[in-house]
């Protein structure tokens, strides 16, 4: 126990005081649980001055220390849903033990996210900003009132009538997008490189000179209060969810937390008002949990979690607090996004087009909810200014479904020096020249469809959901059938047959003959799906399309020079040169050549023409419950309807699925249709 004191004590200081934490939030919430543990086992060790027992860690002596008059605390942590339930119980059965719930009533709750920046406390007097402190230990804080009249979110002077004081507490933090580019200015200067927003917000905060600060983009969201006087004639010190003094609720102008809230956004606080939401019991908790899960990775800024704290005031009263948190509060944290492990070594990839991607083998690591191996590196360029090394102890981050990247090397862990890694100049794969354009961070084996890596990717791609949609031919068996030499091109796809296929491995012959039949539909793609197909730089699947339905026949595009190209909707030089020079290669004319032979016959377009959507406008928002959006999309420009990504006048249709959003507001107002997935399929006849 002393030891895990220790360690936790000196994680704290360098996460709090430093800003410069050596592991994960996961790793140290373990640390700190594992302690907690031990304690409630052994409750004669327990110590006061346990890092269970307190909050953050002693100011740093640089700024003027402010002691709280109203202590601010921290938030008890809940993982799993039975912590949140068991918390809900308990809530519940004290305040029906006080008498203010019914036997089958449920408790109201505000719910809030949880930001993931530093806390502070704004001091008004008479309506005027006078000081501003850090939380510190809980008891004093660091006095930052320079900095933090730098952050334009944060009102000088408040509106309407304030109260004589007013403390407000809330988190600062910095948007995600602010912190990329923030990053991107400190490389540039060979300045500090921050490991993510929330330890960039505080050493920003937490900056000597308020000139630097100000330079920061820091926002500021209230969630509390701490001391208040003189609201209506009352003169007493209130206290809210971080205070450890007894309140009196007859002299605080209202009697919800969510109502305290909107007062205090009255006065020209700002206050997460889009996404606070009031829940009614653990079921409603959780719901809020769900749909905030969902909506994580379109927030502009960080969140570890969300916050239940009981609505009523007289009710958090009756509840609360324990050492260093309310009884009548919980943060519900989601899956950490970011954790620490050992990069084992460093390995180029090979992708379609030759791209060379270093990626990272990692001890295995769970973050993000999932176990992670591997993780990209970007590009060399990203590796040098990381300054990743093989042996290092990395963070790695994995936020929603985006792949898992190496955010940087922990440096404190490097104990010996490691040697810097070095690009191949040679493709692992195919032995050819790997070359790397000036204006390109990206390297690039020059092997093209020599290149075996190149070639299992070309055709992944082929076979893909949007070109010639072969079902079955997955990437085990691209690998199988590449490495034996059996298929060299696209067009031998066509010439396989059942048995040869049924004897590879984790096949059978039912998967072969499946898989046959697969092929023998993809005999006669659409032509955009097999322009598409073929993978040319630049090329997406709606360029695709376009083309196919300007020429209308392969022979067309084979020919077309670059001016003819042009005049394809929406194509530009740098596609029509791709293009050109695409078919302007012998092997490539020869594809389309040995296609033919194979029996593959494209289909011209289905024209929009005679339906009544052709020309029509949809606009596609929330999850639909059966179609993603690529079917519903597939569907739409099949019947000759237009999908756009913004709602305006011309909309014909919004299709709303579950957590649309603005779209769907926006569609209401203007009095455009809405559809949900059944209707959009009778439109479609479908
Ligand atoms: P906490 O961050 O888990 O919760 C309390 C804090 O939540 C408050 O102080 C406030 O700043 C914030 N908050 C955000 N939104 C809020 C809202 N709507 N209402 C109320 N509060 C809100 O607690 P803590 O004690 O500051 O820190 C513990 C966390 O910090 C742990 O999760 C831990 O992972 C991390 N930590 C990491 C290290 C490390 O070395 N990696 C060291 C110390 C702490």
């Amino acid at each position: 126990m002393a030891d895990l004191r220790r360690e936790i004590n000196e994680h704290n200081v360098r996460y709090y005081v430093y800003d410069e934490p050596s592991v994960s939030d996961a790793d140290y919430d373990a640390l700190m649980r594992e302690l907690q543990a031990l304690e409630a086992e052994h409750p004669a060790l327990l110590r006061p001055d346990s890092p269970t027992q307190r909050v953050g860690a002693a100011p740093l002596a640089e700024f003027g220390s402010v002691r709280h008059a109203v202590p601010m605390l921290s938030l008890g942590n809940a993982f799993e849903s039975d912590e949140v339930q068991a918390f809900d119980k308990r809530v519940a059965d004290t305040l029906r033990g006080a008498g203010l719930l019914g036997a089958d009533a449920r408790v109201d709750y505000f719910c809030e996210l949880k930001l993931d920046g530093l806390a502070i406390s704004l001091r008004y007097e008479n309506g005027e900003l006078v000081q501003a402190a850090t939380r510190g230990d809980g008891q004093e804080g660091e006095d930052v009132t320079a900095n933090i009249r730098t952050i334009r979110a944060i009102p000088l002077r408040l509106q309407g009538v304030p109260p004589r004081v007013l403390e407000v507490r809330g988190e600062v933090l910095m948007n995600r997008a602010d912190f990329e580019r923030l990053n991107q200015a400190q490389a540039a200067r060979g300045e500090k490189i921050f490991v993510n927003p929330r330890n960039a917000a505080a050493g920003s905060l937490r900056q000597l000179d308020p000139r630097i600060t100000a330079q920061r983009p820091l926002r500021f969201f209230a969630y509390g209060w701490g001391e208040i006087r003189g609201v209506q004639g009352s003169d007493r010190a209130q206290s809210d969810m971080f205070a450890a003094v007894t309140a009196d609720d007859a002299a605080l102008p209202r009697d919800t937390h969510g109502s305290m809230l909107q007062w205090l956004a009255g006065f020209g606080l700002p206050v997460n008002v889009k996404y606070n939401r009031q829940a009614r019991g653990a079921t409603g908790l959780l719901d809020f949990y769900q749909h905030v899960g969902r909506i994580r990775p379109d927030l502009p800024y960080d969140i570890d979690g969300v916050v239940y704290k009981v609505d009523a005031l007289a009710a958090q009263k009756v509840l609360g607090f324990v050492a260093r948190a309310p009884r009548f509060a919980v943060a519900h944290k989601f899956p950490a996004e970011e954790a620490t492990t050992q990069l084992l070594d460093i390995e180029v990839q090979v992708g379609r087009t030759g791209a060379i991607t270093p990626v990272a083998r990692l001890a295995p690591v769970f973050v993000g909810g999932v176990t992670v191996t591997n993780a990209t590196l970007h590009n060399e360029d990203e590796i040098r200014r990381k300054d990743v090394r093989v042996g290092d102890t990395v963070i790695v981050r994995r936020a929603g479904d985006v792949i898992p990247e190496v955010v940087g090397p922990v440096l404190e862990k490097r104990a010996r020096d490691l040697p810097l890694f070095v690009m191949p100049t040679a493709c692992p794969v195919c032995g050819s020249a790997i070359e790397k354009l000036e204006d390109e961070a990206i390297a690039r084996c020059t092997g093209g469809l020599f290149c075996a890596a190149q070639r299992k990717q070309t055709l992944l791609h082929a076979a893909g959901r949007k070109a010639l949609d072969i079902e079955g031919l997955g990437e085990k068996l691209v690998d199988q059938l590449v490495d034996s030499g059996r298929i060299k091109s696209l067009a031998d796809i066509y010439s396989l047959n059942v048995d040869e296929l049924a004897v590879l491995d984790r096949m059978g012959r039912k998967s072969a003959e499946n898989l046959v039949q697969a092929i023998d539909r993809a005999r006669t793609p659409t032509l955009g799906r097999l322009l598409f197909a073929l993978g040319i730089r630049h090329v997406g699947e709606t360029t695709a399309r376009d083309t196919a339905r300007h020429f209308g026949s392969i022979a067309a595009i084979l020919d077309a020079d670059e001016d003819a190209l042009l005049a394809v909707h929406d194509v530009g030089p740098v596609v029509a040169g791709s293009i050109r020079r695409f078919f302007a290669e012998p092997h490539n004319r020869q594809i389309v050549a040995q296609l033919r032979e194979q029996g593959v016959e494209p289909v011209a377009q289905a024209e929009p023409q005679g339906t009544s959507l052709a020309g029509k406008t949809f606009v596609l928002t929330g999850t639909l419950p059966t179609w993603s959006r690529d079917d519903a999309t597939r569907h739409i420009l099949a019947a000759g309807g237009k999908v756009s990504g913004s709602v305006s006048k011309k909309t014909a249709y919004v299709v709303a699925g579950e957590e649309a959003g603005s779209k769907l507001a926006k569609a209401r107002e203007l009095g455009v249709t809405v559809l949900d997935e059944d209707a959009l399929k009778a439109l479609l006849g479908l």
